[in-house]
């Protein structure tokens, strides 16, 4: 008698779990208009997992394509699952994955490089031209109860670290990636201008990136006092304060308005570096004999590269403190509400549960 055992997992590896069929997603048809509908559950690639989504934030950019249907060259012109900002449980893994990852709490790093152009070869998948990234058209996003991605795009998190602060290392990473660029260190005077989430953020990163004195400024007083208690060590109120002269080794724009470009730009110190984050005009008038007399930095930020096990740690290690930025919570049939949320005063960051 012979015995087959090619139904059997192999030994010391857990069975796939048995998976439903359809999911619940919350789909974004056309500018304005969302639907929860029910759909496949998404199909593994051998390197992929899929992951069962538990929070996802909400973005400025997926309010922009709510909103407008558009950002710049990437249209709303096929429904589109909206959201990049999530964590959640890997419920099964593709044939190349290793089985022990099932059941692992992970953040995801939402993008697919090609991994075999030159920038992806020189480190620099953020600027591969061939990249998918999640609730960028025509790449679904995580408004949905499970998401694929590449096995080493999912990182595990300890138990320390909540599913809002694992969901919230996207923004973070926009914070780390310019503190990177900005060459902040220990002893560095940072100026941010924006304290919406991402300048919040991008303050907690340069403090854990050793920065003592991080001026933030905004026209909203609340804000401000906010990013004061989380994160920077001085508020400055952009209508009435001004900041030339304050001779910062960095400025970080987060709030892509192009007077606080031109202002920021005039607050840094001789080789110093401006790092633009913010979206905002795609033209902005700049001061060039100031850049060009004191040899200033000048640079963009596109997404980031390598973040997640640095935001990882530092969230674990308590530098860094994402979950007060949390004001709303959402189940997916409110996702539509939470795109919303955003706009009423005293919020900062919505999240959506899509298992609730
Ligand atoms: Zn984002
Ligand atoms: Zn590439």
């Amino acid at each position: 008698m012979t015995t087959s055992t090619a139904q059997s997992p192999a030994p010391g590896h857990p069975a796939q779990p048995e998976l439903p069929a359809t999911m619940r997603a919350s789909i974004l048809k056309r500018q304005g208009d969302m639907v929860l509908e029910t759909l496949s559950v998404p199909q593994l690639a051998p390197d992929q997992v899929l992951v069962q989504v538990a929070a996802v934030g909400v973005c400025g950019s997926d309010v922009h394509y709510y909103e407008h249907g558009r950002i710049g060259d990437y249209v709303v012109d096929h429904p589109l699952i909206l959201g990049h900002e999530l964590s959640g449980r890997i419920a099964a893994v593709g044939s190349a994955v290793d089985p022990d990852r099932l059941g692992k709490r992970v953040a995801v790093e939402p993008q697919r490089p090609c991994r075999k152009c030159k920038q992806c070869k020189a480190g620099r998948y953020n600027l591969c031209p061939d990249i998918e990234f999640y609730a960028t058209p025509p790449i679904d996003g995580a408004f949905a109860e499970y998401v694929t991605i590449q096995s080493d795009f999912a990182f595990d998190i300890p138990d320390s670290v909540s599913d809002e602060a694992a969901a919230l290392i996207e923004p973070l990473s926009v914070g780390l990636w310019a503190c990177e660029r900005a060459d902040i260190k220990p002893g560095s005077r940072v100026l941010i201008a924006g304290a919406g989430p991402i300048g919040i953020i991008a303050a907690q990163a340069a403090r854990a990136f050793g920065a003592t004195e991080i001026y933030i400024t905004d026209v909203a007083q609340d804000r401000l006092a906010f990013a004061l208690e989380h994160g920077a060590t001085h508020a400055l109120n952009a209508r009435t304060d001004s900041v030339e002269g304050l001779d910062v080794d960095a400025f970080i724009d987060a709030s892509g308005a192009p007077q606080a470009v031109r202002s920021g730009i005039k607050a840094v110190g001789p080789a110093g570096r401006v790092i633009l984050v913010g979206l905002g005009a795609d033209d902005v008038e700049l001061p060039v004999s100031f850049i060009q007399n004191r040899e200033i930095w000048l640079s963009g930020v596109f997404r980031y590269t390598n973040t997640w096990p640095l935001a990882i740690q530092l969230i674990a290690d308590g530098k860094v403190d994402l979950d007060v930025l949390v004001t709303g919570k959402f189940t997916l049939a409110e996702s539509e509400d939470a795109l919303r949320a955003g706009k009423q005063p005293g919020q900062l960051k919505a999240v959506v549960y899509p298992g609730r």
